[in-house]
């Protein structure tokens, strides 16, 4: 495992000493440590060559999880350019957004996207790269200062309660996000206490989009460690299996939703997900059973992980692992060692345990700001302490998420935390899928709802769900309206419900019959 770098440039440098091992793997081509470092560093030369940048500028990434992704991002940091992930699935008015936001210097994108782009750098005359192919190989890294407390990245959040926000961070950061191994690493030793440095390397199935922080939590200590990432050119549960098989892939990075997937056609196909020592989930919220499913359907050879972070905490600083996450399924688990949280009222007292509150978190992993937003930025700061805009309660040292603020359901001066019911309506055999969300109602203010996703062949009906969640849970907290269907829940790409979305939806639904269901 590499010593601790003080940036970015540094982690990527030290990545050397891994050699010709292979770094990134997929079906468009491959790159060994050795090759991924040239090409990053000749990429990185380019950049302030032949399109005048000079460190601090910023180069937005517009492409899908290709090689070449990791090539453009690490040439920045090997130049000090401030890389700006772009959402690879935005349409072109979503990418006009964020590139009228963060103003970039150059766009480096793949064919599909670098059209989606033409439009705005066309009117705003700035340089598309598409080629990384041809670029001389072998030259010396640019002769740049880089400090720790240079911005390294603006990352977009996801957009899941309104505008995406640009979220700025500095080497320093990442590199304390990036140097917790042991409790980030994606291996089962680390389960039991063990040493990273004595893990072998481990070759990772990476389903998450390079452009979520969730792809840094799993891609940075895996260049620390030496590992391999094999890359899927779209999501197919089937395609996994033929990748995990072929590659001896020892451990699955994606959101929930993908694992789900994957344990489904393994459940189809009687298998035991041969080769699989852990599932490591994260960047939404995962359903309770998942764990058991995973320690089940792999008959306990396949560790459970699932972390929780957000853009602002440069991905995953919370995590519930192994055994602990079967004995605790719906806690998101512990704080990584070098982060401190606290439960405050909405004044920022502090909440004893147990108590529900919102979630706040301190530590060197945060980001600086957000771009060109400062009141944003002081308003996701109390006491310097970020706000985290969950609502989570503490017990026994386990964290419990229980809620996004904006999506708590109040009904009659009664909180429902939708997580919690959506947890209860999946755990019936016939729910593929639950999001429950409030609707307005005249003399409660909000009413609870759920749109339910059926198994193929289900038969339960509305009053069947309703007695299922009323024997577990209070009698405020039963959905009074819900819409079965078939078809899947509108996610983003990160596995997240856009319950603005399903809003509409239901809104629709509501004016054009007088009841819910
Ligand atoms: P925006 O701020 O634009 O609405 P976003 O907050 O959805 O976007 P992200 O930074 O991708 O953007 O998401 C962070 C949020 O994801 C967290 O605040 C939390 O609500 C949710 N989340 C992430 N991981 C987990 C997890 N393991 N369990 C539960 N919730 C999670």
């Amino acid at each position: 495992y590499l010593r601790a770098p003080r940036t970015l440039r540094e982690l990527l440098d030290a990545t050397r000493a891994h050699g010709d091992r292979p770094f990134l793997i997929a079906d468009s081509g491959r790159y060994s440590f050795a090759e991924h470092h040239a090409a990053a560093t000749s990429l990185a030369v380019h950049c302030l060559g032949a399109y005048g940048l000079r460190p601090g500028d910023r180069v937005a990434i517009a492409m899908r999880n290709l090689p070449e992704w990791q090539v453009a991002f690490w040439a920045c940091q090997s130049a000090g350019l401030v890389a700006v992930p772009l959402n690879a699935w935005w349409t072109a008015e979503e990418l006009a957004y964020a590139l009228d936001d963060c103003t970039p210097g150059l766009v480096i994108a793949d064919p599909e996207r670098a059209d989606r782009v033409a439009p705005w750098t066309t009117a705003h005359g700035i340089p598309v790269l598409t080629d990384l192919t041809g670029l001389p190989r072998g030259g010396a890294a640019p002769e740049v200062r880089i400090e720790p407390t240079d911005l390294a990245t603006l990352l977009y959040t996801s957009g899941t309660t309104g505008r995406p926000k640009g979220v700025e961070a500095t080497h320093a950061a990442w590199c304390a996000a990036a140097t917790t191994p042991r409790f980030f690493a994606a291996t089962s030793v680390l389960c039991a206490g063990g040493d990273p440095a004595t893990v072998p390397p481990q070759t990772v199935l990476m389903t998450f989009p390079f452009f979520h922080v969730a792809a840094f939590t799993t891609m940075f200590p895996l260049m620390a460690s030496g590992g391999s990432a094999v890359l899927m050119h779209r999501w197919d549960a089937e395609e996994a299996r033929r990748l995990i098989a072929e590659h001896r892939v020892t451990t699955f990075a994606g959101v929930p939703t993908t694992a789900l997937g994957l344990l489904d056609t393994a459940d189809a196909a009687g298998d035991e997900l041969p080769g699989l020592a852990m599932i490591s989930t994260g960047g939404a919220a995962a359903p309770p059973g998942l764990a058991g499913r995973i320690a089940r359907r792999s008959d306990g050879r396949a560790v459970a992980r699932n972390g929780y972070g957000l853009t602002e905490t440069c991905g995953g600083v919370i995590a519930n692992l192994g055994d602990r996450y079967l004995a605790h399924p719906e806690s998101i688990g512990r704080p990584a060692p070098a982060l401190e949280l606290r439960i405050a009222d909405p004044a920022g007292r502090t909440l004893p345990d147990g108590e529900i509150g919102e979630l706040l978190l301190r530590g060197q992993s945060l980001f600086r700001g957000y771009r060109g937003n400062p009141e944003a930025t002081a308003a996701a700061f109390t006491d310097g302490w970020f706000r985290t805009g969950d609502l989570a309660r503490v017990q026994d040292g386990e964290v419990y998420v229980l809620d996004r603020l904006k999506d708590l359901v109040i009904r009659g001066g009664e909180n429902v935390h939708c997580i919690e019911v959506e947890g209860v309506l999946t755990a019936h055999p016939d729910v593929d899928d639950a999001a429950v969300l409030g609707v307005p109602h005249p003399a409660l203010g909000e009413e609870v709802a759920a749109v339910i996703v059926l198994r193929p062949g289900a038969t339960a009906g509305p009053d069947d769900l309703r007695a299922h969640v009323a024997g577990r849970l209070a009698a405020f907290k039963v959905p009074a309206h819900m819409v079965l269907r078939t078809a899947e829940l509108p996610r983003n790409p990160t596995g997240k419900i856009l319950k603005r979305q399903l809003r509409e939806e239901l809104d629709a639904l509501r004016a054009s019959t007088t009841r819910g269901s």
